[in-house]
């Protein structure tokens, strides 16, 4: 386990982390997610032993690391752009680790290991790796010769390789297309659970931070401002702040904030036939307290059996969507989707359906 306390850095005047408090158990995926220039990178090099803290210390497993340098913390680090020896054919990049691995006296002699010595059972320990990673058969390629997507996925084996005791990652897709970085977000995620690797993965894209991580750390200004289980963080964001930089995108108080709820209670089955009590308590949740109504754009789709009205503002396709501003009646500018084959144009008038996923109530 991986334990942060009040752990800060400071360049010069410039407090780059401050009082960060987390932990990371044996085999789970913590994602630090905040955006560009907010101390993620800074926050991984410390705990890497990179950078010096001011403050605070980073233990693993009950041994605090101060003192102990990068090579010997048993750590692994990938990159965004993987970094991998252009010399090197693949199976000689993921060779590289297993080649410097040196006897850990404080270690019990492992049969297994000395095994793996041996340079037959080095080249079937890379063949392993290569098709943990979705690459059988790909040892002799030359580094030039992989997509991003293959690069980054031997970068991955390279990492996993050293059996490292924690694995930190940093924007480890982003140099990647949005299809191909939704696809190896997905694998990364199994492979991480499969080899139950610890890990910490710094990123300011929500969605992948969402797809890879057990844990979620929102980080703003070199500080922790949420953190939890992804689940609750995404469903239940603290501010406003950390529900934008997640992707909810209408924010909504009041009357607005009331005809939404009211929309969406009617048309939850489950809700049907209740009395309205529910809709009451949605209703109070965002009546004079001052809370807020947050919703993805998810939370709104163009459908004719919706109960709300609008009229189209613009609309754009996205991946498997099309994105659509909208004017609802009685509400006001909202963003919503609609089916990929919708034809919608500026000054249409359409219905729109609410749903309570991708919906969430933020406090005053
Ligand atoms: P992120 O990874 O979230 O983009 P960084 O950790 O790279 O953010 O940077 C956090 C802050 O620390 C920024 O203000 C950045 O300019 C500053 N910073 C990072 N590295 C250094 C350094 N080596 N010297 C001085 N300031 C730095």
């Amino acid at each position: 386990m991986l334990e942060l306390n009040d752990v800060g850095v400071r360049f010069g005047s410039t407090v780059a982390v401050a009082d960060v408090t987390l932990t990371v158990p044996e085999g789970e995926v913590l994602a630090v997610l905040g955006p560009s220039g907010c101390g993620k990178s800074t926050l991984l090099r410390a705990i890497a032993g990179l950078e010096e803290l001011a403050t605070g210390t980073v233990a693993l497993d009950g041994t605090d690391l101060a003192g102990v340098p990068t090579h010997r913390r048993g750590f692994a680090l990938m990159f965004q752009d993987g970094q991998l020896f252009r010399h090197l054919d693949v199976a000689g990049n993921i060779r590289y680790p297993l080649s410097l691995r040196r006897p850990n006296p404080d270690r019990r002699p492992n049969p297994d290991r000395a095994r793996r010595a041996a340079p037959s059972a080095v080249t079937e320990r890379v063949e392993e790796l290569l098709e943990t990673v979705g690459l059988p058969g790909y040892g002799s390629r030359e580094v030039s010769t992989l997509s991003g997507g293959e690069q980054q996925r031997v970068a991955l084996a390279r990492a996993l390789a050293a059996e490292p005791r924690l694995l930190l990652l940093d924007e480890p897709l982003s140099a990647l297309d949005r299809s191909l970085r939704e696809r190896l977000a997905g694998d990364l995620r199994g492979i991480l659970t499969q080899t139950g690797t610890t890990a910490l993965l710094v990123t300011h894209d929500h969605d992948e931070a969402f797809t890879l991580a057990d844990r979620m750390a929102l980080m703003f200004d070199g500080r922790i401002v949420q953190h939890g289980p992804t689940q609750e963080v995404w469903t239940r964001p603290a501010t406003r702040q950390v529900a934008e930089f997640i992707g909810f995108s209408t924010f909504l108080t009041g009357d607005p904030a009331r005809r939404v709820l009211a929309a969406t209670e009617a048309r939850t089955p489950r809700q049907a036939g209740t009395g309205g009590s529910s809709a009451d308590a949605g209703r109070s949740t965002v009546d004079g307290d001052g809370s807020t109504l947050a919703l993805r754009r998810s939370a709104l789709r163009v459908d004719p059996a919706g109960s709300l009205e609008g009229t189209v503002v613009s609309a754009g396709a996205i991946s498997d969507a099309v994105r659509v501003e909208l004017d609802l009646d009685g509400v006001g500018v909202v963003e919503a989707l609609a089916d990929q084959h919708a034809t919608l144009r500026a000054g249409d008038r359409c219905r729109v359906r609410a749903h309570a996923v991708g919906m969430a109530r933020l406090g005053p």
